[in-house]
């Protein structure tokens, strides 16, 4: 055999076992590229918001309220300027259904001067409190003890308490607490940033 016709010999047998392999591994690269979404931590899809409680981003309490479209309120002067506002207010008609923002527990249904009819929910962690004040009435069913997933329905948007007759809004209140204090404890925090999309610290 010539020195050409083996090289031709070899070049070819070479080409045909990078072929096979080729083969061999494509179905396999193409399943990996398929299922890419599922397997690669990298693409993984967020949490469900508020799946976890702490660390996740709160749902906005009105359905039919966008992120975009709640304004801050923090800070504002109240009972001409005697005190400031404490908590983000979703404005929304009378009776609209006000959505637990995140997970955890009612830990308190309450009837104050200021707030009106109101509910307290502990986060499962219980280092936040979350306050929905205001309102018209409660949910049915609903009491102190129960555990409430993202979305549920915790009561109905109303006047009570100080927002004044027919002035339709939901206070929502964020306050951060220590696992030993009471509903009525713990350190008020601006809600808003955490409305508008901000992930609520551990
Ligand atoms: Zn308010």
């Amino acid at each position: 055999m010539s020195r050409v016709a083996r090289f031709v010999l070899i070049s070819l047998a070479i080409m045909a076992a990078a072929w096979i392999a080729l083969l061999a591994l494509l179905p396999e690269a193409s399943r990996r590229i398929g299922g890419s979404a599922e397997r690669s931590p990298a693409v993984k899809s967020p949490p469900a918001v508020g799946a976890a409680g702490e660390g996740a981003v709160l749902a906005v309490p009105i359905g039919g309220v966008r992120r975009h479209d709640v304004r801050e309120s923090w800070g504002d002067p109240r009972e001409n300027g005697l005190r400031e506002h404490h908590g983000t207010d979703l404005a929304a008609p009378a009776n609209t259904p006000v959505l637990a923002a995140a997970p955890g527990t009612v830990e308190k249904l309450w009837t104050s001067v200021a707030g009106g009819t109101t509910v307290y929910v502990r986060s499962p962690a219980r280092n936040w409190t979350y306050y929905y004040a205001h309102l018209s009435g409660y949910a049915p069913g609903l009491h102190e003890g129960q555990s409430v997933k993202v979305g549920a329905v915790l009561g109905y948007v109303g006047d009570t308490g100080n927002a004044g007759a027919g002035n339709f809004h939901l206070h929502f209140g964020l306050t951060h607490t220590t696992p030993d204090q009471h509903w009525y404890e713990g350190m008020d925090v601006d809600p808003y940033p955490y409305l508008a999309g901000k992930a609520l610290p551990r």
